[in-house]
C-alpha cells in the first residue's frame, strides 16, 4: 500500500473548529484516518511526511474562476487572443491555481464557448495539470448589454466576448447549444459593469429570457450562475432559482431577505477584489483612482462592502474567488480574496478559510467528500508553513505553501523530511 502519513501536522480541518496537533492517513485518494497526538498510526508500508508543526489544511476552492481570462485590459483583449493560443493559455493558468492550493475552481464563464469544457475534460482525463473544476458557458447577455463586444458594422458572434441572445426563444437556442457542449453552469449576465460603460444598476435582461435559461439548465440538472451588480438582478436571480450570485453589490432589505431565505441553496461570491484594485491599483492600465471613482467603483465598493457585512450576519454563504486574470488582479493573486475578506468584510481568519473550504466543498456540490480535513473526505490537502489564522496573508506567498496534495497525489511535494536528511554533509 502506497500511502502518506502526515505526522506532527497542525491540523486545520475547514470546519472552524480549532487546529490541533495530529496525523492524517491518506489512502488513495482518500483520507483514511485523522488522529490526534502523535504516533497514532503505523508507519510501516507508507511514506511518512513529518510536517514538524506545518499547518495541515483542506485545499482551497475558487468560487469564480475564469482561466480563459488573460491578463489583459478589457474583455475584447481577452477574446481577440486566437483559439489555439487560447486553449493553451487555460491548460497553462490551471496548473497555476492548482500549485497555489486552489484544489477546486469553479467556472464563472469562458471566453469562447468550448474552452471551459475542454479543459475541465482534459484535467478529468489526466491530460493536463488542474484543480477540479466546473465548466461554464460564456457569459450569455443581450444587445448592449454586458459582453456584447461586437461592433455595429461587425456583428460577429466571433468577436464578441459573450454570446447575445434576443427574446426568450433565441435564449433557448443558445443555453441548449451551450449544454450540448457539456457545461455544469450556464452563465447569465443580468446587470452592467461600468468598465465596459454599461451601468451596475441597469438590469436589462427580461423576466422571460431568465426564465427560459433556467428552465432548459434545470432540465438536464445544471446549474445557473449570474453577473448580478444591481439590486434588481439580485432579486431576479433569487426569484428564478439562480444557484449561484456573483458580486450581489447592491442590496436593500427585500434583497436581504430573499437572499437569506435560499441561504441553504445558494452561494454568493462577490470578487471583492476586482472592486478595490479597479478603484484604486489599475491606474498603470489608464484608470486613475479619480477616474474609477468617476465611473462608479468606489461608490459600488463601498455599497457592496456594506451588503456583504449584512448577508454575512444573515448567514448567507460567501466564498472568496473571483474575476482575477485581469490586467490589474493576476491570476495566481487569488489568496488576496481572504485577506480581503477579513479586511473589508468583518470575517475572522477562520471564517475566510471555512469560506475557501468548506463551502468551496459545498459550492463544488460536494459538501459530503471534499472541503474538510476528515476520515472519508477526498485528500486535497494543503501543507502550510505558518499559522494563516495568525497571518492570513502567508496563503498568498508561493514559498509557504510546502505541499500540494489533489486526489490523494502530490501536485507539490514538501521537501521537509528530504531538506532535513538530504543536506550534503560538504559542500564542493
Ligand atoms: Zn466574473
Amino acid at each position: 500500500m502506497a500511502g502518506v502519513l502526515f505526522t506532527n501536522a497542525r491540523i486545520l480541518d475547514g470546519s472552524g473548529a480549532a487546529p490541533y496537533s495530529g496525523e492524517v492517513l491518506v489512502d488513495g485518494n482518500r483520507i483514511r484516518r485523522v488522529a490526534r497526538g502523535i504516533r497514532a498510526f503505523q508507519t510501516a508500508g507508507v511514506s511518512v511526511v513529518d510536517a514538524a508543526g506545518a499547518t495541515l489544511m483542506p485545499g482551497m476552492t475558487e468560487a469564480h474562476t475564469h482561466f480563459s481570462w488573460n491578463d489583459q485590459p478589457s474583455l475584447g483583449a481577452i477574446q481577440r487572443m486566437p483559439p489555439e493560443e487560447h486553449i493553451l493559455w487555460c491548460a497553462h493558468i490551471a496548473k497555476r491555481y492548482l500549485e497555489r492550493g486552489w484544489t477546486s475552481c469553479v467556472g464563472a464563464a469562458t471566453a469562447k464557448p468550448r474552452l471551459d469544457v475542454v479543459i475541465r475534460n482534459a484535467i478529468a482525463s489526466g491530460q493536463i495539470p488542474g484543480p477540479r473544476y466546473l465548466a461554464a458557458s460564456q457569459e450569455i447577455t443581450v444587445p448592449g448589454g454586458l459582453a456584447d463586444e461586437t461592433l455595429p458594422h461587425l456583428p460577429y458572434p466571433e468577436f464578441s466576448f459573450g454570446a447575445v441572445v434576443n427574446g426568450a426563444e433565441e435564449m433557448r437556442g443558445v443555453v441548449r447549444r451551450f449544454l450540448k457542449y457539456g457545461v455544469d453552469t450556464v452563465k447569465l449576465n443580468l446587470s452592467g459593469e461600468y468598465i465596459a460603460g454599461i451601468p451596475a444598476e441597469l438590469t436589462p435582461m427580461t423576466d422571460a429570457e431568465i426564465k427560459v435559461a433556467v428552465e432548459e439548465a434545470r432540465m438536464r440538472g445544471k446549474r445557473v450562475s449570474a453577473h448580478a451588480r444591481s439590486c434588481e438582478s439580485v432579486k431576479q436571480s433569487l426569484r428564478h432559482g439562480i444557484d449561484i450570485i456573483y458580486h450581489a453589490s447592491f442590496t436593500d432589505e427585500e434583497a436581504l431577505d430573499m437572499l437569506e431565505a435560499k441561504k441553504d441553496k445558494i452561494f454568493v461570491a462577490p470578487g471583492i477584489a476586482w472592486l478595490i484594485n479597479t478603484s484604486y491599483h489599475a491606474a498603470e492600465w489608464g484608470i486613475a483612482p479619480e477616474a474609477a471613482a468617476k465611473m462608479g467603483y468606489h461608490r459600488e465598493l463601498e455599497i457592496a462592502v456594506e451588503s456583504l457585512k449584512k448577508m454575512k450576519k444573515r448567514g448567507i454563504r460567501i466564498l472568496p474567488g473571483g474575476d482575477y486574470g485581469f490586467a490589474w488582479i493576476k491570476h495566481g493573486t487569488n489568496a488576496k480574496d481572504l485577506e480581503h475578506f477579513v479586511k473589508y468584510l468583518g470575517f475572522t481568519p477562520m471564517e475566510a478559510l471555512v469560506a475557501a473550504t468548506q463551502y468551496g466543498g459545498e459550492i463544488m456540490m460536494r459538501g459530503n467528500e471534499l472541503g474538510q480535513v476528515k476520515e472519508g473526505y477526498l485528500a486535497d490537502l494543503l501543507l502550510v508553513d505558518g499559522d494563516p489564522i495568525a497571518n492570513i496573508a502567508l496563503l498568498q506567498d508561493p514559498a509557504r505553501l510546502l505541499g500540494v496534495m489533489k486526489d490523494g497525489v502530490f501536485v507539490k511535494e514538501p521537501d521537509i523530511r528530504s531538506a532535513r536528511s538530504l543536506r550534503p554533509a560538504s559542500v564542493a
